[in-house]
């Protein structure tokens, strides 16, 4: 099956109680015994449930691993899977990457002995010098938020497991609907599925898929003993969002690309940050790897902080908030709101700039979206 067949029927048919065709949500903590010592298919929700499931079923065949786990939140999905290192293991952390996982990785897995080296891994050289005799994973993110820059995953990927250490790559941004890491050699994928994955900003879930059966029991492992999974509210939720993710992310990136090529000729605006732009210097990894671009990119404007606030004050059908991956167009200023809990020294070492804007570009009418831009640069 293809992908857009396999975000509706990779769960398999309908639920076999009553036949229903979409999923029902099994609101139950706990399922009865057929008789003593002949537990069903599921015992206690926390362990399985119907609802998740699918869900996971789904994610797994999406990725195309063997395995899905769906978690409460992406930060949950990465604390499952950070705990299932042990102390005095060492990690290579990819450094530039979401600001609540080098916060979660930082202040709280440091503090339990977990040894970690931030490293630029554009740099293979750098990356291969980085290795320790107890280096267990790589942790990766491409492309990257806000700053777009990309990760060559297969290169990564092979140095990662010449010296015996897994890869890990957070596909957020892309969605497998444009990269699919496990193809690359990449061994564990990550998602926030607040993001393309539900793609509604109605919920915050994450997701991790493998496919190894070793690794699969380790992940399950440690979602079972945190009780760090989704409820299955949630888990429907998702589920539902997935069903439109192909035509959804067509629609965004359709829109993203028309409006990076129209910032860039836009004379207030500095640089645009986007891989789909032949002025982008990983464009040629960009076509390689990725089938498409995605919906998120960040661009500089001319000036400084007051010419930034300026536009972002006068902006009207674009929202002022974090996240992205929804069909609602998003705006916002990394400096002040997504990456102020990253060190200020740090923020400008990676690029983050108080003139950087990142823009969550929904499936609207791409002429009201410029439409809208157009009248906040006017007002700056
Ligand atoms: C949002 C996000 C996360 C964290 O996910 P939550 O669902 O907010 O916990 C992790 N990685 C990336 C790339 C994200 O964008």
């Amino acid at each position: 099956m293809r992908f857009e067949t396999i975000a509706i029927h990779g769960h398999g048919g309908p639920d076999p109680a009553y036949g229903a065709v979409m999923t029902p949500i099994y609101q139950t903590s706990t399922f009865a015994f057929k008789g003593i010592l002949q537990p069903g298919k599921f015992d206690y929700s926390r362990s399985g449930n119907p609802t998740r499931k699918a869900l996971e079923d789904v994610l797994a065949a999406l990725e195309g691993g063997t395995h899905g786990y769906a978690f409460g939140t992406g930060m949950a999905a990465e604390a499952t899977l950070l705990s299932s290192f042990s102390a005095g293991d060492h990690l290579l952390v990819h450094d530039d990457l979401y600001g609540g996982t080098y916060r979660l990785i930082t202040s709280v897995f440091v503090k339990h002995g977990l040894q970690v080296d931030f490293v630029n891994m554009r740099d293979l050289e750098a990356l291969r010098k980085a290795f320790k005799a107890n280096t267990k994973a790589l942790w990766t993110e491409t492309p990257t938020n806000p700053l777009m820059n990309l990760l060559d995953l297969q290169a990564i990927a092979e140095i990662a497991r010449a010296k015996g250490a897994l890869t890990i790559t957070d596909n957020t941004f892309l969605s497998p609907y444009f990269q699919r890491p496990l193809d690359l050699g990449v061994d564990i994928v990550l998602h926030s599925t607040t993001k393309y994955i539900n793609g509604h900003s109605d919920v915050v879930g994450g997701a991790i898929i493998v496919k190894d059966a070793k690794l699969a029991e380790r992940i399950y492992f440690h979602q079972n003993a945190l009780g760090t999974c989704c409820g299955p509210q949630d888990a429907f939720l998702v589920l539902r969002g997935i069903k439109t993710l192909a035509i959804r992310m067509d629609a965004h990136n359709r829109n993203a690309l028309a409006i990076a090529r129209w910032l860039s000729k836009h004379p207030k605006v500095q640089d645009v940050l986007h891989p789909g732009l032949e002025t982008h210097p990983q464009h040629e990894l960009a076509k390689r790897q990725m089938t498409g671009f995605g919906g998120t990119f960040s661009f500089r404007v001319k000036g400084g902080q007051k010419e930034t606030f300026a536009l972002l004050s006068n902006v009207k059908l674009h929202t002022l908030a974090e996240s992205l991956g929804g069909v609602e167009s998003l705006i916002e200023h990394p400096w002040t709101m997504t990456h102020v809990s990253v060190p200020e020294e740090a923020r400008r070492k990676m690029g983050i700039t108080e003139n950087l804007v990142r823009i969550s570009v929904g499936i609207e009418h791409v002429d009201d979206l410029i439409a809208d831009l157009d009248q906040a640069f006017a007002k700056v």
